[in-house]
């Protein structure tokens, strides 16, 4: 039983890397957020200009990668990219249009599960993704599936860059985000789903702090 990882799935957009952070935080353990990881490899493929549909070539661009999660210079664990911390190049609009497509692609699925499982090795994590409870740790000891209501999530990703916006701005959020899950959702591998086993966190009426400490109590 992989007694180190508390798993938390949900689709996007559902406050669940909040969530994870701020449960890591109040654990005092490291926390993963697997997404970074897929958002990294979408940089790089269109960085090269690399057809994810191409095998050959994709295997080419994911042997040249070196993806790192590390501390970075102020002590933050990171993710690097062949030595180079990212971070604000990977929530851009071309990375979160490519982002899912990238994902269903099984190498890619497979170089990132060997990454996210040596990270579990040696130390009690929060790791927060899409497949951590039904996949890259089927047998972890907590999984919980962290979700909340389209217009909610839509709402929330807008309100994260506290700028005002327009109800056809929140409605165009709403289908990308409806777009990605359905993508995450119909891949053959690893697809977004909860498993049977997970807790399911409906955060729609729960704030921040409700929803960490719902999470926290059933961990205790
Ligand atoms: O969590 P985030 O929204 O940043 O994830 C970006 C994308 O990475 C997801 O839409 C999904 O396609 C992919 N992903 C995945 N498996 C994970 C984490 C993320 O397929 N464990």
């Amino acid at each position: 039983m992989s007694a180190n990882v508390i798993a938390i799935d949900g689709p996007a957009a559902s406050g669940k890397s909040t969530v994870a952070s701020h449960l890591a935080r109040l654990l005092s353990i490291p926390y993963v957020n697997t997404g970074s990881m897929y958002r990294a490899v979408a940089y790089a493929v269109l960085e090269n200009k690399v057809d994810c549909n191409d095998t050959e070539a994709m295997a080419e661009l994911l042997d040249s990668i070196k993806l790192d999660y590390s501390a970075d210079e102020e002590g933050n664990f990171s993710l690097s990219l062949n030595g180079r911390f990212l971070k604000d190049e990977l929530v851009t609009p071309e990375v979160n249009a490519a982002v899912s497509h990238v994902a269903a692609v099984v190498a890619v699925r497979e170089k990132l599960k060997t990454l996210q499982r040596s990270l579990a090795e040696k130390q009690r994590i929060v790791m927060e993704g899409r497949d951590i409870g039904s996949v890259v740790f089927p047998d972890a000891r907590w999984k919980f599936f962290v979700t909340a209501s389209p217009e909610v999530r839509a709402k929330r990703r807008l309100d994260q860059s506290k700028e005002s916006y327009s109800s056809a701005t929140l409605e165009e959020i709403a289908k990308s985000i409806a777009e990605r899950d359905r993508i995450d959702s119909e891949r053959p591998v690893a697809p977004l789903k909860q498993c049977e086993d997970a807790v399911l966190v409906d955060s729609s009426n729960m704030n921040v702090e409700e929803t960490v400490a719902f999470i926290a109590e059933r961990i205790r």
